[in-house]
């Protein structure tokens, strides 16, 4: 952006030491006083002077299939336009600062059209009223097929453009506002005072308020170095501390700021001081230009993501207008010229500034996923056994805590199994820690197997398992816990010698009332204490019932 700033300036400071009108026939010039009605005798060598306050007349020999001239709009007092036909006659066409009536088009021109008579059109006469700048003239005089293609292209260009433009400075702007990014808030502004720039600089901004004819051309000026405060702001803010030295962030903010105030100049300015005005406004922007570019580069190397955002969406329209810079593009999008080479290197600009913002975006939410997913699995490892990969006592608790909480009907149990193997230890010493292992996740995968909606199971201690199961009767809980013991005395383990039965002890608590998890457990661990006392291999359950007394077997 801030090329492009810099080649807006650039190309009035050419066209300012250039010091030549451009058209596309050469014209003679003469300069009188404003009341004057003729302009006397024309001048075809040296250069116009001394007309800022007076009378410019600029007299073109017209080419024969040509009946329009363009000319894009700068800052006069009046404009009148006076073809000569070849026949001798003559017709006088005019326009007033702050009104262009209907001959103002989308691209910053104001055509003429002259009647169409039978004799072609020999010369064309314009004269200027206390015009500003003779040097930021142009003046074109197209074919009629180009001049009908211009009338189509010129407006949609323009308008897509600026279209463009305005989406992404929403788009920008609430992206910025989303994320939090300052950045992008300065940059919504820039692409929107880019909008308003183009709408003024095209003249379609006329179509709603056709009073602003004439100051168009002083609004831009201001629009333009608004647009170069605003793009530095961002752009420094954007990079911060990774741009580099203190020194070079100041540095590039200082001008940046300055541009401003002489923008405020240079838009008021009509007379002469324009040319020195706009000097300074190229060399302040060249400067910022220079500064953020080596802070860019500081910031890409640093590793910065914005700086590279920045890189990537700078790119194309650095490129365009590096071709800006050895081509001449008056006659460019049909005669829009490098001003509109600039709307649509501005657009295209927002545009990838908005997908590399989406990209951003798309990058982040990965990054958010992968650290939710990483923390889900981090959460789901704590709360599993490393042996078994049944839920450890945590997991099991937070579970069967969760069930408890959740049951549905009043008569509706929750029966907290907690399982025991018998003489486990003569398993280890008989056969070794690995056939413990072995034997100890067999026993963990056919209690898998009943686990689902309404059942849990867990290890919670070295050979200590349980279940917590909700959904069932009293008597059912004692069934399935029963069912329990002989899947688990049933189950084959070829470590160990044929005969050697492993089996499990279950001390058995059920609830219908809010009893907290401990209580139960507590239940539970002193039936399992009477199941060890009374033999192994056995269940012994406790219940509470609110209709009925604590029973037990
Ligand atoms: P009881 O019928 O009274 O429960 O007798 P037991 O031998 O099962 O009970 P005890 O508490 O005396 O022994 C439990 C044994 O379980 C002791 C320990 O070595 C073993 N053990 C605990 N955790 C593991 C494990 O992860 N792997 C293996 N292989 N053995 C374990
Ligand atoms: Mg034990
Ligand atoms: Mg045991």
């Amino acid at each position: 952006m801030y090329r492009v700033i810099a080649f807006a300036f650039l190309l009035l400071i050419t066209a300012a030491a250039g010091a030549e009108a451009r058209a596309d026939a050469p014209f003679c010039h003469a300069v009188t006083n404003l009341s004057a009605t003729d302009p006397g005798v024309f001048d075809c060598s040296a250069e116009p002077a001394g007309y800022q306050k007076r009378s410019l007349w600029l007299k073109i020999a017209a080419p024969t299939d040509s009946h329009i001239v363009y000319v894009h709009q700068t800052r006069f007092e009046r404009l009148t336009a006076l073809f000569e036909y070849a026949d001798g006659r003559t017709a006088s066409q005019s326009v007033r600062r702050g009104n262009y009536g209907a001959r103002w088009r989308a691209g910053g021109q104001i055509a003429f059209e002259p009647p169409m008579l039978a004799a072609p059109i020999k010369a064309v006469i314009l004269r200027f009223d206390r015009l500003a700048s003779h040097d930021l003239l142009r003046i074109r005089l197209p074919d009629d097929a180009e001049a009908n293609a211009q009338a189509a292209a010129l407006p949609v260009i323009v308008g897509s453009a600026i279209t463009l433009l305005a989406l992404g400075a929403l788009y920008t702007l609430s992206v910025g506002v989303a994320l939090r990014r300052v950045f992008l808030l300065w940059h919504g502004l820039w692409a929107i005072t880019m909008v308003a720039w183009g709408l003024l600089w095209s003249q379609l901004a006329l179509i709603v308020a056709p009073g602003l004819a004439g100051w168009s051309s002083q609004i831009c000026t201001f629009l333009a170095c608004l647009a170069v405060t605003l793009a530095t702001i961002s752009g420094v803010v954007a990079l911060g501390k990774d741009m580099g030295p203190r020194a070079l962030r100041i540095g590039a903010l200082v001008p940046g700021l300055f541009i401003l105030p002489f923008g405020v100049l240079a838009s008021l300015e009509t007379g002469p001081a324009l040319g020195w005005q706009v000097g300074v406004l190229g060399v302040l922007t060249l400067s910022v230009l220079a500064l953020v570019t080596i802070g860019l580069v500081n910031a890409c190397r640093a590793g910065n993501a914005d700086a590279k955002a920045l890189a990537w969406a700078w790119a194309l329209p650095m490129a365009t207008l590096a071709l800006t810079q050895v081509v001449d593009m008056d006659a460019w999008l049909y005669g829009g010229g490098s001003q509109v080479v600039m709307l649509v290197a501005a657009a295209l600009q927002t545009v990838s500034l908005s997908i590399a913002v989406t990209l951003r975006i798309a990058h982040l939410r990965d990054e958010r996923d992968r650290a939710r997913a990483a923390e889900a699995r981090m959460s789901e490892l704590a709360s599993r056994d490393a042996l078994t990969g049944l839920l450890n006592r945590r997991g099991f608790v937070d579970r069967a805590e969760f069930m408890i909480e959740g049951r549905a009907a009043p008569g509706e149990h929750f029966g907290l199994l907690l399982i025991d193997i018998d003489h486990f230890k003569r398993v280890n010493d008989g056969y070794g820690h690995e056939a413990g292992d072995a034997v100890l996740c067999r026993i963990a995968r056919r209690l898998e197997r009943w686990e689902g909606p309404l059942c849990v199971a867990g290890r919670i201690g070295g050979e200590e398992f349980v279940l917590g199961v909700t959904g069932l009767t009293p008597i059912g809980i004692r069934q399935f816990a029963e069912s329990v013991r002989r899947g688990i005395a049933d189950l084959q383990h070829p470590e160990l010698r044929t005969g050697h039965a492993v089996t499990a002890s279950i001390g058995v608590a059920s609830a219908d009332q809010a009893l907290s998890f401990q209580r139960l457990y507590g239940w539970a661990d002193q039936e399992l204490y009477k199941a060890k006392a009374n033999g192994r291999n056995r269940v012994i359950f406790r219940g509470s019932d609110r209709n009925a007394q604590a029973v037990a077997s």
